[in-house]
């Protein structure tokens, strides 16, 4: 999302206010050093989800960042976001280390592309902190239709996984070595379902990790339709 002038975001939360809800900050917690949990609570009765999709929320007058939501309960009107504080000075950190309880903050609400694949058998969320919001979502979204859920992660805490019921791969940050490893014992192991497309790969995340991982996947003969991405940051871009 482009840095605006100040006057430019006003308009637009004007012209599109139907696009914006008040959100009121009801629980906020340490996951981990780098992780902060918030539940957010607004009136969501009109709001359309889907895994995956991301909210934009103004951390400062000029700045929108992308986050994905999950938990998403249009009836009691709360969603919950997992932030990465990947650097305490950064605009999106910054304005998420001074949120709490009873704080009011005006979200565009979830939109995005269609990422989830309901038809797939085996759905395989693949990326770092800023995917566990997404994974979630995919995990629960596949566990209503009664179909398996694999994720792999590259964190700094491989415990992250267990506190947030995300049983599955872990890698070591920066350690692409690792993460192969882990997607070949997958291939192996889901062979046949892998070999009928019936495994999605939803890729989010650092974006060179993203190439590499497709790279592979694609080398390994993974049909260009069940992998998914999107980027969520890159090294040197601000705010995507
Ligand atoms: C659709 C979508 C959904 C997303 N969902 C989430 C989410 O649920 N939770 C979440 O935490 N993030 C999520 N992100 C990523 C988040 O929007 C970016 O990380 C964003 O750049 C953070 O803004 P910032 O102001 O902290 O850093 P910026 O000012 O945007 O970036 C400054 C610099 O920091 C580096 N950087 C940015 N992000 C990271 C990072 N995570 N780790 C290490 N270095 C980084 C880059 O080199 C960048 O140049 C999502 C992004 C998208 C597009």
């Amino acid at each position: 999302m482009p840095s605006l002038p100040k006057w430019i975001n006003d308009t637009l939360e004007n012209v599109m206010s139907s696009k914006f809800k008040e959100c009121t900050v009801i629980h906020t917690e340490s996951v981990s050093a780098e992780l902060r949990l918030i539940r957010f609570a607004s009136d969501l009765e009109d709001v359309h989800f889907e895994p995956a999709y991301a909210i934009g929320i103004r951390v400062n007058e000029k700045d929108y960042r992308n986050y994905s939501p999950f938990n998403f309960n249009r009836n009691n009107g709360t969603f919950d976001v997992l932030f990465h504080l990947h650097d305490a000075d950064s605009a999106g950190s910054s304005f998420v280390k001074q949120l709490s309880a009873g704080d009011s903050t005006k979200i565009l609400m979830p939109r995005g592309k269609r990422f989830f694949d309901p038809n797939a058998e085996i759905h395989f969320s693949i990326g770092d902190e800023t995917s566990l919001g997404s994974s979630l979502s995919i995990k629960e979204a596949a566990e209503d239709i009664g179909s398996s859920f694999v994720c792999l992660h590259e964190l700094e805490e491989s415990s992250t996984l267990k506190d947030l019921e995300l049983y599955g791969y872990y890698a070591p940050k920066n350690d692409i070595q690792n993460i192969i490893e882990a997607l070949n014992d997958f291939l192996k192991e889901e062979k046949q379902a892998v070999y009928n497309n019936e495994a999605v790969f939803y890729l989010t995340g650092n974006g060179n990790t993203m190439s590499v991982i497709r790279k592979f996947l694609k080398a390994k003969g993974i049909d260009g339709k069940c992998i998914r991405s999107q980027a969520y940051w890159m090294e040197g871009k601000r705010g995507m």
